[in-house]
């Protein structure tokens, strides 16, 4: 097949490509800085550095779309916050029209959506019908999905990946965490009551692909492992996987003085479960925290 691809030179994206490659697909790859970026991916990519090339360029028979600046990069000024919804939800709104622009268009859109559109609910056993709590993440991810949904009429198959905390090796949350965890400084955060909807990174990749191929598949899905845990059982968890003590907890006060309002995103959670992608059949690889991080932190 021939995919289009946002955001796939990312944490997520790069493991995605490189399977997308391995199963024999042509890869068009977005990326602000195709030479440095896309490189690494090698294979059958071709990059683009701006999706207006692709106006006259048709013939995908699926888009995957994962762009936006990281959430937990920077704190969330107004300016900021306004970064993360322009690199979601205006791409999404431009791909949309880009795709509706196409005589044939693709079957399938795979869009990108997270956990944090159904807000804090608190120990809430979280599906996809749950109602939301209306907070910035909420309106970021509602949004964004609202966008990848105008291609519908286009008689394009939608799907929306609502991605947990994601785990993997080389990146994302857990790169961060690690460092003070394998010096024995780590500890749980704030309360640690906080649910965790963790997922691997080989799970996203493969409940992706499963969406693309899938075609019965359409709608939100919770891409998250069917074990999610509170903060405390993650931290005592990798605390062991590491052999380390994780006694050192950082105070719910201190993290909001330092990261502002972001700090929601380390205090607060969604227990959220995988309700969909387990009645279609989906089979994870990592459904247990333990041997998820034993692979994740392996390198
Ligand atoms: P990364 O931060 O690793 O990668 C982000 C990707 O988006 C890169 O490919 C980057 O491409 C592209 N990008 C960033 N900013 C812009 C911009 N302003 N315009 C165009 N493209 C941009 O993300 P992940 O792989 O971790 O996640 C992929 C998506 O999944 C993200 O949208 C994220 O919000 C979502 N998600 C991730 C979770 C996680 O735990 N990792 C959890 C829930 C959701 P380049 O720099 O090459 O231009």
């Amino acid at each position: 097949k021939r995919i289009l691809i946002t955001g796939g030179t990312g944490f997520i994206g790069q493991l995605l490509c490189q399977n997308l490659i391995a199963d024999g697909h042509t890869l068009t790859v977005l990326s602000r800085q195709p030479a440095h970026n896309v490189q690494s991916l090698c294979g059958r990519v071709e990059a683009v550095n701006d999706l207006e090339k692709l106006r006259e360029h048709e013939g995908f028979e699926a888009v995957v779309n994962l762009a936006g600046e990281g959430i937990a990069d920077k704190r969330w000024s107004e300016a900021r916050k306004q970064e993360l919804r322009d690199s979601r939800i205006a791409l999404t709104n431009q791909l949309a029209d880009i795709i509706a622009s196409w005589k044939s268009p693709p079957a399938v859109l795979v869009s990108g959506s997270a956990v944090g559109f159904y807000g804090d609910q608190g120990s809430n056993r979280v599906t996809e019908d749950t109602p939301p709590h209306d907070e910035f993440t909420h309106r970021m991810c509602s949004d964004w999905e609202q966008a990848a949904l105008q291609v519908e009429p286009a008689g394009v198959r939608v799907c929306l990946s609502r991605t947990g905390v994601v785990a993997g090796p080389g990146g994302g949350f857990l790169q961060r965490m690690l460092l003070p965890f394998k010096l024995g400084l780590g500890g749980r955060l704030g309360s640690g009551e906080q649910y965790m909807p963790w997922v691997h990174r080989d799970d996203v990749v493969a409940a992706l692909i499963w969406m693309m191929d899938n075609e019965s598949a359409r709608g939100a899905y919770n891409v998250v492992s069917p074990n999610p845990v509170t903060n405390r059982q993650f931290t005592k968890t990798l605390a062991g996987v590491l052999g380390r003590p994780a006694i050192f907890p950082a105070p719910a006060p201190v993290l909001k003085i330092a990261l502002g309002e972001m700090s929601r995103l380390l205090l607060t959670g969604q227990k959220a479960v995988p309700e969909r992608l387990q009645a279609e059949g989906f089979q994870f690889r990592f459904p247990d925290l333990s041997p998820a991080l034993a692979d994740a932190v392996r390198y």
